[in-house]
């Protein structure tokens, strides 16, 4: 394949210069991770005095926050009713206004910031890919007008050719509040927006160690980093699936899953329209989804768990195959379009496929979005920030149980990623 291994968002956007100069001796909050938690969450002490340090171990938004898939979905990876019978009726209200309030707040900080990262409230769609999931459709829109006073259109097979030029699904699922952005340039955007606030971020500079350690009669963190030691009264980590062993305590909670995009050469306007004739942020109902969109310059923009491992050379190009047989399996019509791009990048999955926040061994956190992190890293930042600012803010994800693996049966690599595999191709199947 003659696809180039790279981010296409990457070629659209402009990132700042982080000067390469000494760290500050001490900080009032020490963030490691340049990605929409760990800038958002800069972005909030800066405005609030706080003398801020974003540690990232590469380049500013290096981590999944440049390469996903741009969609910033209304809420969360577990169905409804899952949600409602692990956690019960007003804990689930709370959480799923905080995810539809995370699609406010990204909105708000691009127009506040004046990032120009394309962003538009252009909905998505779900698409099921058996009878059976599209029965269930009906159930769940009806719950989530009940519960949570929110609308959701279900759209048949017949009339689903308004939504989707693809003849491969049973019906369709459209939440109007979704959106879509770029996300290199929304990172690139908020990394500027913390800068001009007064935090500092410092590139190629990994944080390796985090010791508790007083300072000056102030209680706080020494972190020994790859360019030498620095203080910190608090700590916040925002390292989603790229954490390491420098946390081993929310490693051990988290496990890092491949997901892989390509994307199309520009494609002719009558072929993009017929496509995706509302220009919707499109996913569908398996386990082992494919999700898809239009870009801004009309690519096809085609993404799946093609591999579970994180991104090597080797997944990376393995990916490129599969996802162009899945896309033309979905779009006939783009079995000649030529595939320009191909990337992966890693999500975090808690092992209850829940976002979780708040505080491990008295660091800060917030982690787990499972492929909704877009709108919820950004919602999250903001409100640990808060937190750590000495607000009380409404945050129903803190607090909540966070369980790492049965019986303790992972120390933060995943070995058991073969079998999540093919037993997710397997529930795909049966279920
Ligand atoms: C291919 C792909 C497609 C996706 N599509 C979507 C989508 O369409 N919609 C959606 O909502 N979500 C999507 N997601 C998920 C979303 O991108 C993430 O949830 C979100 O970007 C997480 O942001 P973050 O800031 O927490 O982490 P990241 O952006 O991953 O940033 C973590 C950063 O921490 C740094 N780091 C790690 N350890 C250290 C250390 N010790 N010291 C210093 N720095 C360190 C890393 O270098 C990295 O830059 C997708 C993810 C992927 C990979």
């Amino acid at each position: 394949m003659a696809s180039q291994e790279q981010n296409y968002w990457l070629t659209t956007a402009e990132f700042p210069k982080a000067e390469a100069r000494p760290l500050p001796d001490r900080v009032d909050v020490a963030i490691i991770g340049a990605g929409f938690t760990g800038l958002s969450a800069a972005r909030t002490l800066a405005r609030r005095g706080a003398k801020v340090a974003v540690l990232e171990a590469e380049t500013i938004g290096w981590g999944a926050s440049s390469r996903n898939g741009g969609m910033v979905l209304t809420g969360m990876k577990l169905g409804v009713n899952q949600l409602i019978s692990r956690y019960g009726r007003d804990l689930t209200r709370r959480m799923y206004a905080a995810s539809l309030q995370s699609i406010d707040c990204v909105e708000q900080i691009i127009l506040e910031e004046g990032i120009a990262c394309d962003f538009v409230r252009c909905g998505h769609l779900e698409v099921a890919f058996k009878q059976k999931h599209f029965d269930d459709y009906a159930r769940q829109a009806e719950v989530i007008a009940r519960e949570f006073n929110h609308q959701i259109r279900v759209v048949r097979k017949i009339d689903l050719g308004a939504e989707i030029g693809s003849e491969i699904y049973y019906g369709g699922m459209v939440d109007e509040v979704s959106a879509g952005l770029n996300p290199a340039r929304y990172v690139a955007g908020l990394a500027c927006a913390c800068i001009k606030g007064g935090a500092e971020i410092y590139e190629r500079t990994r944080a390796e160690t985090l010791q508790r350690e007083s300072h000056q009669g102030d209680a706080g963190w020494k972190i020994l980093t790859s360019r030498g030691p620095m203080w910190a009264r608090d700590v916040f980590i925002g390292t989603s699936g790229y954490t390491s062993r420098t946390t081993p305590a929310l490693q051990r909670k988290l496990i890092p899953i491949g997901s892989f995009i390509i994307t199309t050469e520009v494609l002719p306007e009558a072929l993009a329209h017929e496509l995706s004739p509302r220009n919707r942020m499109i996913y569908d109902s398996k386990n082992y989804l494919y999700y898809y969109r239009l870009t801004p310059d009309r690519r096809m923009l085609f993404g799946g768990r093609a591999a579970f491992f994180p991104e090597t050379d080797q997944t990376i190009r393995r990916s490129a195959e599969i996802l162009r047989r899945g896309m033309i399996d979905v779009y006939p019509q783009l079995r000649h379009a030529k595939v320009d791009y191909v990337w992966g990048g890693t999500l975090d999955f808690a092992f209850d496929i829940m976002p979780h926040a708040g505080q491990i061994d008295g660091m800060y956190f917030a982690v787990g979005y499972a492929g909704h992190g877009v709108a919820m890293a950004t919602y999250q930042g903001q409100r640990i920030a808060e937190l750590i600012a000495g607000d009380r803010p409404e945050n129903p994800f803190v607090g909540i149980p966070f369980p790492g693996a049965p019986l303790e049966m992972y120390s933060g690599k995943p070995w058991f990623l073969p079998f999540a595999g093919a037993w997710y191709k397997f529930l795909d199947w049966v279920s």
